[in-house]
């Protein structure tokens, strides 16, 4: 039903070693249920079975993990990440990784490429950077790209790198698109991201974009363009929010839903621009300390500056949130592809925690925790055509794996009371995280 992403990607290197969970509640996300005092057995990074505690075997020399009262959960995938890129630190990058598993994310899709997240691909599948699954965009494409010969050599060109898709940004002229899509589709490699200006959402739609990430140019969609003459939409077209009529929502939201298209919100970032506590947002967000310093102060005055301009509108910022979160709604009910994604590190989304704040927001949209939680798991397996290889617990499956201390399904809160994060098969213990968040944490203080 939905466009399926091409993935490259590197063969992943499981740990021999066994390891078992004992007395552990499975939230296998098949459906909304829990397996009660389960055992699990895990070898060779793949889940080899999951029994009744009276039943199972347990090999000699395999850990184990006494689990009981806690939850085994799928990993989170990050569907709209950065990574540092090739100017920045490599122990900024590799810290930035670390942060994505410690809170539980197993599988992040980076929307910005460089050379060197080629190199932090495979790094990450064979488990010398301790960090999720990556797969990568190239480097941008928008306003770099102004002719069709130009969109067709770089498609071509990164498909042959060995990136997994092409991130769309603004100001690629409509014939030049045209000419990259279908250039795309021909050496099998996806694009996704922006919408440019001169193309719009439904010739987006159309051109088989495989995610459309912050909802962009939805906006104009939403309107009667009789209404809003002379209004300049701003940013994401936030200032066309009190013109949004609700008929509008709904039938685009049908029409993504019948182009198979996948939308990754990233919410937490609009909140960030628009609703976030610039007096306590320092104090707010404990996990600020993870990241560098200047990186928390730019995103600050980034913020500042945005809400300082002449013409900013908090009003229609407002109304903005709201609509976005009514537009979410409206595509979960038209069975429309969601994904979770948060977009880090940007403005006060520190990597991995981002994502529990982003699953929080979609629950306010109305969204159940089971359904929040298939945006991170079962869709992103789906957006892969990977349903059998990630996205659940079940046997066969990679343990990319989250054990945390309560129901999921009940409280979204207890994804991120995080009892420790299974990495294709490594066990990652809370005290294995927390020594390394201390390293982290510490470092930035220097
Ligand atoms: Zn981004």
């Amino acid at each position: 039903m939905f466009a399926v992403a091409i993935a490259v990607g590197f063969a992943e290197t499981g740990t021999a070693e066994a390891l078992v969970f004992r007395h552990v509640n499975v939230v296998p996300m098949d459906e909304e249920r829990v397996l009660r005092e389960q055992t699990v057995l895990i070898e060779g990074g793949r889940i080899v079975s999951i029994a009744p505690a009276a039943d199972a075997e347990i090999p000699d020399r395999a850990t184990v993990i006494d689990a009981g009262g806690q939850y085994l959960m799928p990993g989170l995938a990050e569907m709209h990440a950065h990574m540092p890129g090739q100017g920045d630190d490599r122990r900024y990058r590799e810290n930035v990784a670390f942060l994505y598993l410690a809170n539980g994310v197993t599988l992040a899709r980076s929307m910005l490429g460089a050379p060197v997240h080629l190199q932090l691909c495979q790094q990450l599948a064979d488990g010398s950077v301790d960090g999720p699954r990556l797969i990568s965009a190239g480097p941008g494409l928008g306003g770099n790209i102004q002719t069709p010969g130009e969109g067709i050599r770089v498609a071509r060109q990164q498909a042959e790198a060995g990136y997994d898709l092409l991130k769309i940004f603004w100001g690629m002229p409509h014939d030049a698109f045209n000419a990259l899509a279908e250039a795309a589709h021909a050496a099998n490699i996806e694009f996704s991201g922006h919408v440019p200006g001169a193309v719009g959402v439904p010739r987006a739609l159309e051109a088989g974009y495989t995610t459309i990430d912050h909802f962009d140019a939805y906006m104009p969609t939403l309107v009667d363009s009789d209404e809003t003459e002379g209004v300049d939409g701003g940013f994401f077209g936030y200032r066309y929010a009190p013109y949004v009529r609700d008929e509008r929502i709904q039938a685009i939201a049908e029409k993504t839903r019948d182009a198979g298209v996948w939308n990754v919100p990233t919410e937490t970032i609009m909140h960030s621009a628009f609703a976030v506590d610039l007096e306590t947002v320092r104090e707010d967000r404990p996990e600020f300390r993870y990241m560098p310093q200047g990186v928390v102060d730019g995103w600050v005055n980034w913020v500042t500056n945005f809400r300082n301009q002449d013409h900013y509108d908090q009003e229609a910022g407002d109304a903005f949130i709201q609509v976005r979160l009514d537009l979410i709604k409206a595509l979960h009910d038209a069975g429309a592809g969601l994904l979770l994604g948060s977009d880090a590190p940007q403005w006060f989304n520190v990597p991995g925690f981002s994502v529990h704040r982003e699953m929080a927001v979609m629950e306010s949209a109305g969204l159940s925790p089971y359904d929040v939680l298939k945006t991170g798991t079962v869709n992103p397996a789906e957006y892969l055509g990977e349903e059998d290889v990630f996205g659940r617990v079940a046997e066969g499956l990679k343990a990319d794996l989250i054990l945390v201390n309560g129901n999921p399904l009940e409280d979204l809160a207890h994804a991120q009371d995080i009892e420790g994060v299974v990495r294709h098969g490594r066990w990652f213990s809370r005290e294995d995280l927390d020594e390394r968040l201390d390293e982290i944490a510490a470092r930035n203080e220097n």
